[in-house]
């Protein structure tokens, strides 16, 4: 059979883009996403404009539908992709704009290749793994490529995996399409510190560029995580084994924070050595901004304590976007946030007191199923009562409002996405779905996806806190405030502050007399910074830090 090669115009992008592959070994959870983002960060202060993308080996065609016990948080883009969290470090360390361009999954490339098959498209050619499937990975990350100086692509697992090696030997091929001074590749791998022999040991290092190599890739660079800093000795040893410049050789010891990341690699001087590498020039580099933020979270003149009581809290990774923007709210006021996390589960009425005693906020975050609802509840109910700042998030919000609707209008009210486990005694869906959601079926990809405009109420908290009429908000539900209640909630006290389409849709609710107690729609974690933090975040941290002075 001819192998199909992609044709010439396939590979002409706008502009001369250079790409850095970066890849993982050994173990996976080493930080893959955080060292390709931190790299970015600094690209980015060279002045040079930059895309990332994440290629995920697995056959789901894309996060979505997954547990957030599997891989974490879902986290959403602009335009409504559901993407792996990877993509949240990539927003919150740069200035990248991700669509859903830049997640892509095996389960999207096949499901991609078999329906060219089924329309024809291969003429009655054999479909294979090579060339069909890696012609379709390389022309997707060519196209999640235009328009930018230098594109980070990052495969996700673990070098060895059988699923990742169309996506390495897609890699493999487009240094040799694209010209060996335009794509580098990273390998980000694990050096484990041996207790018994109190050492640090390179051999898995040495066995995973192995591997590497043995489908075709010799890494440029490697970037080494461990618990400890990596002797000299330790680095020559690792760059001789593996056919590595020894300048090449990084070692990234664990931070104690995430944003310490970047300039532990400047340190390093991994931005320089990797634009050398790529041929592109470098200029002088201002770091303050990360400085400042490393100062705020390593100096820190207040502390905060707030539980984020929610449902998936054996495994915090499911929170990741909510728990940055937490630290974020804190970084203005240098005001350390101790987070913890409380499984709604355990909470009720007898132990409430007991379980928050400690804690200045409370946040409940987005959440599916009824499972664990009760506890949240129960939260809302405390924080209302108690001027404790709330913060409710999505399925937050459906949990005010149901709260409110049974303790202060006397409803037997609940959600529609509990129906078929409701005792009959209930008779209100506050929070219903909409008819167009009735309408979609399956789960897969059939939420309320992405960036919306929300109108805020003139002298809300809202408004004042975002200082805006308009603001646009990603989102990820089905379930919709139910405005045939809205009356009677209006009437004793729930103030609806936020709208979509002139009120078709409730976005924002709050409480006047109450330090802050809002609740959203929507997903504000998505869009906070550490050097941005998101205003619902830093006016949460400010008001309970202010009410806990009192
Ligand atoms: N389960 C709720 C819904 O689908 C809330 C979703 C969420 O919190 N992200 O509407």
């Amino acid at each position: 059979m001819g192998i199909l090669l992609l044709k010439k115009q396939d590979h002409q992008l706008d502009k001369k883009t250079k790409f850095i592959f970066v890849t993982g070994g050994v173990v996976s959870s080493i930080g893959k996403g955080l060292t390709a983002s931190s790299l970015a960060s600094l690209l980015e202060a060279h002045d040079y404009k930059l895309s990332m993308m994440k290629c995920d080996p697995y056959i789901n065609v894309d996060p979505g539908t997954m547990s957030p016990y599997q891989h974490g948080e879902v986290y959403v883009t602009d335009d409504g992709a559901e993407t792996d969290l990877d993509l949240g470090h990539y927003e919150r360390f740069t200035n990248v704009k991700l669509s859903k361009e830049h997640s892509l999954t095996a389960g999207r490339v096949y499901e991609k290749v078999i329906a060219k098959e089924r329309r024809g498209d291969y003429l009655g050619g054999t479909v294979q793994v090579i060339p069909h499937i890696t012609n379709e990975i390389k022309e997707r990350i060519l196209a999640a490529s235009k328009d930018v100086d230098i594109s980070i692509i990052e495969i996700g697992g673990t070098v060895g995996d059988i699923e990742g090696l169309p996506f390495i030997e897609a890699i493999r091929q487009l240094k040799k399409d694209l010209g060996d001074e335009n794509c580098i590749y990273i390998h980000v791998t694990y050096v484990p510190f041996i207790k018994a022999a109190g050492e640090l040991k390179s051999k898995p290092t040495q066995h995973s560029v192995k591997e590497l190599r043995s489908v075709g890739i010799q890494p440029d660079f490697l970037i080494c995580r461990s618990e400890h800093p990596l002797p000299e000795e330790l680095k020559k040893k690792v760059a001789l084994f593996c056919n590595v410049e020894l300048g090449h050789v990084v070692g990234a010891p664990d931070s104690n924070h995430i944003y310490q990341v970047p300039l532990k690699l400047a340190k390093e001087k991994l931005d320089l050595k990797v634009l050398k590498s790529l041929r592109l020039d470098s200029k002088k580099t201002d770091l303050s901004r990360w400085n400042g933020i490393v100062d705020s979270l390593e100096n820190p003149k207040n502390e905060i304590r707030v539980a984020i009581v929610g449902k998936y809290v054996n495994l915090k990774e499911s929170y990741k976007s909510v728990h940055e923007a937490l630290v974020h709210g804190g970084l203005p006021e240098k005001t350390r946030v101790h987070i913890s996390y409380v499984d709604s589960e355990t909470i009720n009425e007898s132990n409430i007191q007991e379980r928050f005693s400690n804690v200045q906020a409370l946040v409940v975050p987005g959440a599916f199923g009824q499972r664990g609802s009760e506890g949240m509840i129960q939260t809302v109910k405390y924080a209302r009562e108690n001027n404790i700042p709330y913060l409710g998030i999505c399925f937050g919000l459906h949990m005010a409002v149901v709260e409110f609707a049974r303790n202060e209008c006397g409803l037997q009210a609940s959600s529609r996405e509990f129906e078929s486990s409701e005792e009959a005694k209930i008779t209100d869906f506050v929070i219903d779905l909409m008819e167009d959601q009735k309408q979609k079926s399956g789960l897969g990809g059939t939420m309320r996806l992405g960036a919306f405009p929300c109108e805020l109420k003139t002298g809300s908290h809202v408004h004042k806190i975002y200082a805006k009429d308009q603001i646009y908000e990603r989102h990820r539900h089905r379930y919709e405030f139910n405005n045939k209640y809205k009356e009677q909630l209006e009437k004793q006290g729930l103030v609806f502050s936020g709208h979509y389409k002139k009120g078709e849709l409730v976005e924002v609710i709050e409480l006047s007399d109450h330090p802050f107690f809002i609740a959203v729609q929507f997903h504000p974690e998505f869009l906070s910074k550490p050097r941005a933090p998101h205003p619902l975040f830093q006016n949460l941290i400010e008001v309970a830090l202010k009410e806990s002075q009192k």
